[in-house]
């Protein structure tokens, strides 16, 4: 067998999700050092791989990309339903404040666990008190992420998650970004532009173009902080933004519900990636993104980690089409407000975009080989007249059979490979013996 013709996996017998959306069968798969290397005609495959993935129920497309959630409120599971709004300020802060590293290390495996089992292979986190401790765990998961440190110097923020000064901050952030390596990458945030000094805002994006950084920060996500922001600044958040020269590094920017044209305009201009979170955004409003999208402005998908309702993005398309369909769709009798079509590609393409990986999000010959596999022959998907509906209607992430991120298996046939799923059980009932507090946060 010659060397070329070797792959590390193939994929064969089986069907994928090409970059329209439509369904592609007949084609074997070969990946190879971390990216798709070829795909060709089954019956001519000339590949033999390592290890083969085959299956006629199988369907292979592009790995799910959360664009925003927050490792450090894993633990948070359960807690903030029916909670009054504004939550992050009286829960989730207080809450991630008290985390410490042992703590934040089980949040950041059940995270990945989560991620891998539900189709998700990228990530981008909102930052929290020990990135680097998510950095191990989320390198030996092998996912593929970015990773910030939660910045505010706000004096309502507790004492352990406050940073001592602006200098400071930045210079946490350039350290997390030394110690970053492989499919890990750096991101800088704030925790959101109201809740920290001008002082500081002004730093972190201001670094971020320095250092060649992206940035994120929670924009937009409350009418309240539009105002707030107005009060403070007198301008609309992207607009003061634009004004002050701070869009040059290229941003993430989580929520973006209450947006003005001017502000979406902006947004297309300077390329802002947008991660709607739909679950966690029904309790604040709905955004306004098919004036996003026609605007030509980038746009994905995000949890808002798994205390808002878990990590699974599939649950988060089928939702945002009915919140979608039910605003903008009923009242202009136009049902395809909000096409199937349109949110896979916002999970999978829009998220590679929050991630800023440019060879991500599609299944084609080149692109990095970060793939899931769902078992289509499920009395829920099986028979459909159109499997890329029935993709948005009715899968879930517990369809997801097999998952590989730069060309490793880290799930085959729903059993995890890269994490110990019963130590780390046993691991959190040690924790949760040791502080019974993480189970009961008032
Ligand atoms: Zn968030």
């Amino acid at each position: 067998m010659p060397d070329q013709l070797r792959c590390d996996l193939l994929l064969t017998n089986t069907r994928y999700l090409a970059p329209d959306m439509t369904i592609v069968s007949g084609k074997s798969i070969a990946l190879k050092d971390g990216r798709i290397w070829d795909i060709v005609d089954q019956d001519a495959c000339p590949y033999q791989g390592d290890t083969v993935l085959s299956g006629p129920d199988l369907l292979w497309m592009p790995g799910l990309v959360d664009g925003h959630l927050h490792t450090s409120q894993q633990l948070l599971r359960g807690r903030l339903l029916d909670e009054k709004p504004v939550i992050w300020k009286r829960v989730n802060v207080p809450f991630e404040s008290r985390l410490d590293q042992e703590s934040s290390r089980l949040s950041a495996l059940l995270a990945a666990m989560e991620m891998i089992s539900c189709g998700t292979t990228g990530f981008v986190d909102a930052g929290g008190k020990y990135p680097e401790v998510y950095a191990e765990v989320y390198q030996a998961a092998g996912l593929r992420g970015r990773l910030s440190v939660m910045t505010n110097d706000n004096p309502f923020c507790p004492e352990s998650l406050r940073a001592p000064s602006v200098p400071a901050a930045v210079e946490r952030l350039r350290a997390m970004k030394g110690a970053l390596t492989g499919l890990l990458k750096p991101i800088y945030s704030v925790t959101t532009p109201t809740a920290v000094s001008e002082e500081l805002l002004r730093a972190v994006f201001q670094a971020a173009e320095e250092d060649g950084v992206p940035v994120e920060t929670h924009m937009n996500e409350y009418a309240s902080e539009v105002t707030d922001f107005i009060e403070r600044y007198g301008k609309r958040p992207f607009v003061w933004l634009e004004d002050e020269g701070l869009l040059n590094a290229p941003m993430t920017a989580p929520h973006c519900i209450f947006l003005s044209q001017e502000e979406i305009e902006i947004m297309a201009r300077r390329r802002v990636r947008v991660a709607h979170c739909p679950f966690s955004n029904c309790g604040k409003g709905v955004p306004p993104t098919p004036q996003l999208l026609h605007a030509g402005v980038p746009v994905g998908l995000g949890t808002d980690g798994s205390a808002h309702g878990g990590l699974d993005l599939f649950r988060e398309m089928r939702l945002f089409r009915g919140v979608l369909n039910v605003t903008q769709g009923v009242g202009t009798a136009d049902s395809s407000v909000m096409p199937a079509e349109t949110l896979l590609a916002m999970a999978t393409q829009g998220g590679a975009e929050a991630l800023m990986e440019p060879d991500l999000g599609v299944l084609r010959k080149g692109a990095l080989a970060d793939l899931i596999a769902l078992d289509t022959g499920v009395s829920h998907l099986w028979p459909t007249q159109n499997l890329v509906h029935s993709l948005v209607e009715s899968a879930s992430g517990a369809d997801v059979r097999h998952s590989i991120v730069n060309g490793k298996l880290l799930m085959r046939d729903r059993e995890l490979l890269t994490i110990d799923a019963g130590q780390v059980r046993r691991e959190a009932e040690r924790l949760f013996e040791k502080q019974p507090w993480l189970q009961s946060w008032k």
